[in-house]
This record gives structure tokens, C-alpha cells and sequence, in this order.
């Protein structure tokens, strides 16, 4: 019983096990371990252990992380334990707090510095120049409250606290409302959605839905040029049955084969010439991905860096409303 208790947490663990026999070869590898090498437990086993660790080393990077590698040998085995080395951890911690304190201190100095200006220039200031600044002051407390909302966002989605209010709703419509938000912002931009006639209703929370288009709109915007044109395709998916697919395309400055995996991690911004010139704080796609996961749909990505204006495509795939079987519920419940 002991033995088995033992067995279920090594599998349990958030940290890699391995187990190899005197040969070098795998006997056991716990999911962790798959996982991080994208592999199958029951696939590995017989497999040289130096197909994944290198000899004699102390240590191995692996998805942006670096592991320590600690091994124990009794009389038959040898164990091998990666473990995630802590400076790593320090490192994702003071990217959390830099990138954070970055996009509370920029909009705070430039409220501040503006209302400053006002208070100290009253009289000297006419109209169109106030105006001016209390724009920019409106501008960057919105700015602030979408921070704020990220993180509470995020913090939602880590403790899985995220209600969600399934019903059923008319995709275009929906983006039709974020699109009068957005134009507002991107005034330069030309916005267009062309959506298939016989487009399915999603079975989707309202606000999650509205919230996923805002960001994945809002990055279209943010990296693509003046007068850039981001265009929405909404159609019945022709890879999933009974999924409407949502595709929003740029023609922006792209992103990197190599920066792909990284884009959906918690704020990761990857530089680009216009991600030094906009705000963000690398939480958007983080929370659209989980957004979208927790609704039973999917998100893909296409982008291009080798000519200028190759641009982005942005897929989400989300459930038709009347075949899921979460609207079945929803309708059993009612
Ligand atoms: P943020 O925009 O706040 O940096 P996101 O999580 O929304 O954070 O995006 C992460 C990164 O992915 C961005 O920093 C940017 O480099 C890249 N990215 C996202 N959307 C696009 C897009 N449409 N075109 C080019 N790059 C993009």
C-alpha cells in the first residue's frame, strides 16, 4: 500500500522523475517529465535516457527554463530529478514586477505631469489645449484600468475562480460592439468583417467572448502600421465540425517562427519596433488563450516576418451552440 502511495505521488509531482536501469535505459518517467519533452510515458520506456539529458551535466534549459539534474543510484536504478533552478523563478518574478511597475509608472508620470501643467497654467491654456490633456489624461487612465483588469483577470483564471454564463450568442453581432470600441482607438485603421451567411450561434460566456475579441483586436491594431487594414472572417469551421471559427488577420510587422510558443506565456512581450512604441504588458494573449480553452475552444496561430506587411492571422475556434453538448445542458437545465 506504502509502495503504491509512493508510486502515485512521484506521478503526481510538479517536478520531473526518471527512472533508468544500469543499461541507461528508461523504466519509468513520471508525466511531468513526458511533458516536458512533448513525449509518451509508455513510449519512453526502453529509450536511452541521453536522447533527453545530456551526459555529465549539472543542469539542462528546456522551454525557457533551466533544471538542475540530481541523481540517486541504489544497487538496480538510477533516479534522476529535474527541478526548475530558482534564479529562473527570480527571473520570471522580477519581469512580473518590471513589466508591471513599467505600466503603472508610465500612465501615472503622464496623469500626473498633465495635471500638473493644468493646475500651474490655468489661465494661459485655451480650450483646444485642455481638451488636449484631459484626453490624454482619460487615455492613460484607461490604460491603468486595463492593466488592473488584466491582473485581476489573470489572478481569476490561476485560482480557476472565472464564472462563466454560458448562452447562446450571435458571433458577429458581438464583435460588431468591441469593433465601435476599438474603431474609437484606431481611428486610422480599417476595420471590416465579413462573415458567411450561414454562420452558427456559440454557446460562450458574453463578456469572456467580448474580452477575447478586445485584446486579439486591440494586438491587430497595436502591430500593424498607420492605416493598416485588420480584417474578421467568420465562418462555420471547415476543419471542425460543429466549431465557428473566428479569424482575425492583420498585415502588421508579424512574428517570429521562434517567438511563436513564447507569445501566450504570462508577460511575454517580444520586442519588436513597435512593442518598444506601444503599451502592454503580455498578459493579452495569456488570458485569451485561457479564455478560450476554458470554453472547450481552441486558438492558432499563422504570422510572417519575411516581408514587411506579411502580418498575423489569429484563429479561435469556439463550440457551436446548438450541438455542443454543454448547450444540451444549458437546455436540460432550463
Ligand atoms: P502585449 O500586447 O501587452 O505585449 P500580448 O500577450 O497581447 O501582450 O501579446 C504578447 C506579444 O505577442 C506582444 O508583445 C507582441 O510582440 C506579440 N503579438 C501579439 N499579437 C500580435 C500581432 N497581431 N502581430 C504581431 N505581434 C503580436
Amino acid at each position: 500500500m506504502a509502495e503504491v502511495d509512493f508510486k502515485n505521488i512521484l506521478e503526481n509531482l510538479d517536478q520531473a522523475v526518471l527512472v533508468v536501469n544500469y543499461d541507461n535505459r528508461i523504466v519509468w518517467a513520471n508525466r511531468y517529465f513526458c511533458s516536458l519533452f512533448n513525449t509518451n510515458c509508455e513510449i519512453i520506456k526502453g529509450k536511452s535516457i541521453y536522447d533527453f539529458i545530456p551526459e555529465n551535466k549539472d543542469t539542462i534549459a528546456i522551454k525557457d527554463y533551466t533544471y538542475k539534474i540530481t541523481k540517486f543510484d541504489d544497487e538496480y536504478f538510477s533516479y534522476f530529478y529535474l527541478s526548475i533552478i530558482d534564479t529562473q523563478m527570480e527571473k520570471v518574478y522580477s519581469d512580473f514586477v518590471s513589466t508591471v511597475s513599467h505600466e503603472l509608472r508610465t500612465p501615472l508620470t503622464s496623469i500626473r505631469g498633465f495635471a500638473d501643467t493644468m493646475l500651474s497654467s490655468f489661465d494661459r491654456l485655451d480650450k483646444n489645449q485642455i481638451q488636449k490633456f484631459l484626453n490624454i489624461i482619460k487615455e492613460q487612465s484607461n490604460r491603468l484600468i486595463k492593466l488592473v483588469e488584466n491582473l485581476l483577470s489573470v489572478s481569476k483564471i490561476q485560482v480557476e475562480q472565472s464564472n462563466f454564463v454560458y448562452k447562446s450568442i450571435n458571433p458577429k453581432s458581438q464583435i460588431e460592439k468591441v469593433l465601435d470600441v476599438i474603431k474609437n482607438q484606431y481611428p486610422s485603421h480599417a476595420f471590416e468583417i465579413k462573415c458567411a451567411q450561414d454562420v452558427q450561434n456559440i454557446l460562450a460566456d458574453e463578456n469572456k467572448f467580448q474580452q477575447i475579441m478586445i485584446n486579439l483586436l486591440d494586438n491587430a491594431a497595436k502591430y500593424s502600421y498607420e492605416r493598416g487594414a485588420v480584417t474578421i472572417y467568420i465562418s462555420n469551421s471547415a476543419q471542425k465540425e460543429n466549431f465557428v471559427s473566428i479569424k482575425v488577420e492583420d498585415h502588421g510587422v508579424g512574428i517570429n517562427p521562434e517567438n511563436m510558443s513564447k507569445i501566450f506565456e504570462k508577460f511575454a512581450r517580444i520586442e519588436n519596433h513597435l512593442t518598444r512604441k506601444t503599451q502592454g504588458s503580455g498578459l493579452g494573449l495569456y488570458i485569451v488563450k485561457n479564455l478560450i480553452e476554458k470554453m472547450g475552444g481552441q486558438i492558432f496561430v499563422e504570422s510572417s516576418t519575411v516581408l514587411p506587411n506579411s502580418g498575423s492571422t489569429f484563429e479561435v475556434l469556439l463550440p457551436a451552440s446548438s450541438y455542443t453538448n454543454q448547450s444540451k445542458k444549458v437546455l436540460e437545465d432550463k
